[in-house]
């Protein structure tokens, strides 16, 4: 039987239900839909339940056995409930693309961006148009004339980069270590730290929110650093950079125009080049299309002399929002309550709904 299609006619917000997979930022999106006075739900695969029964966030649980068992039957079950989808990295990485693109239950933010930011020749187009500081990226070894990562594709949680200054020694690692991968790319290695911006675009009042920053906390990058460079050349140490957790950051003050301009310059890039269908509050003029509104975040590395590059773009919430469940140093001063992104994103979702606007929000 084929799924109904959801009907997002009531201006009541008690008629809907926030939805998302049990892993990730669930928690503080549950929590959030929670303290907008919204109903949630959360999707768990069997054995990983506990931590939303322990902390009392959810006010259903749907178990499955795998993500692969995500069907038309359950699709139905959200649909029933007037579920909106609210997408995070987890729910991509499970999902895969293609499934998500087939939904057909209410999804929070605009389908159409997981393109732009999952094919690199794309997200690099956007964000050369907006104007934003890129790491080099080298055509081809024998192009190499700086330090540069080298990064595999699928290299789950940057297994297997490694850095090379020269094409010498980019044929030296590869052919030692890696002969039958060749899918790959070589992007300038920039030296600083690395700074994780999380901002927040409202479809409803238009305006750019800086929501938090985060540093990650990366295994084993984060501990080679604890042992002498001729003990891990001894000991054949290989940097590999799997999250483990995330650490809150609060910005130099004087950096802050620099990250809300280019927060701005991408979604303005994102309407201009037509990612995802036209807002009804446009008129249907070209260039007015959707673009990338909801949670997004920039990935950068901050060199010693305050360039701002950035390595990767995030279109939906990060875990790195994830410290801030009871708000951060920035959402305190614009928010008279406890702010999370999951919070804001339900407000969103809320004021939507109470203004007729929800199709704004749903992609
Ligand atoms: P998980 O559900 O924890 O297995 O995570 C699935 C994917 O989401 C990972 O491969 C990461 O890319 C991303 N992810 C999960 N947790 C975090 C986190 N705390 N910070 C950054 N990325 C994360
Ligand atoms: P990624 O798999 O793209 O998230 O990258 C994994 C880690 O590599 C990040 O946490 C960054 O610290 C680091 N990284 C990625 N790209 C660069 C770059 N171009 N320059 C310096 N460090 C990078």
């Amino acid at each position: 039987m084929p799924s109904p299609s959801p009907k997002p006619a009531s201006k009541k917000s008690s008629d809907y239900c926030i939805a998302t997979l049990g892993s990730h930022s669930a928690l503080q999106i549950l929590k959030g839909a929670r303290d907008e006075g919204m109903r949630n739900l959360v999707i768990c695969k069997k054995g990983s339940e506990h931590p939303y029964k322990s902390y009392d966030v959810a006010d259903e649980i749907i178990t499955i056995s795998d993500w692969a068992d995500w069907n038309e039957a359950l699709e139905a079950e959200l649909i029933k409930r007037n579920a909106i989808i609210i997408p995070h990295g987890s729910f991509i990485a499970y999902m895969g693309h293609e499934r998500v693109q087939k939904m057909k239950a209410m999804y929070y933010g605009t389908k159409e961006i997981l393109q732009w930011e999952s094919d690199r020749r794309m997200e690099r187009q956007w964000l050369e148009k907006a104007n934003i500081l890129l790491p080099r990226v080298f055509e081809q070894p024998e192009d190499i004339d700086r330090a540069a990562i080298v990064k595999f594709h699928g290299a789950s949680g940057g297994f297997g980069y490694f850095i090379a200054k020269n094409a010498e020694q980019f044929h030296e690692v590869k052919n030692r270590k890696y002969p039958e991968q060749n899918d790959f790319v070589i992007q300038e290695y920039i030296v600083g730290v690395p700074l994780y911006a999380h901002y927040f675009q409202s479809q409803i009042t238009g305006e750019l929110e800086i929501m938090s920053f985060d540093k990650r906390y990366e295994s084993n990058a984060d501990s080679i650093g604890r042992i002498k460079a001729e003990d891990q050349l001894a000991a054949n140490i290989h940097t590999s950079y799997t999250i483990v957790g995330n650490i809150p950051v609060v910005v130099r003050e004087s950096l802050l125009p620099e990250f809300f301009a280019m927060g701005e310059r991408v979604v303005q890039v994102s309407k201009e080049l037509d990612m995802g269908p036209t807002s009804s509050a446009s008129g249907g003029l070209r260039g007015a299309s959707k673009g990338l509104f909801g949670p997004f975040c920039l990935e950068c590395i901050v060199t010693r002399k305050l360039q701002i590059f950035v390595f990767e773009i995030s279109a939906r919430i990060v875990a790195g929002t994830n410290p801030f469940i009871e708000g951060s140093p920035y959402t305190a001063l614009k928010y008279k309550e406890p702010m999370s992104t999951g919070r804001r994103i339900a407000r969103e979702i809320k004021h939507a709904i109470e203004q007729g606007k929800l199709s704004e929000v749903l992609g």
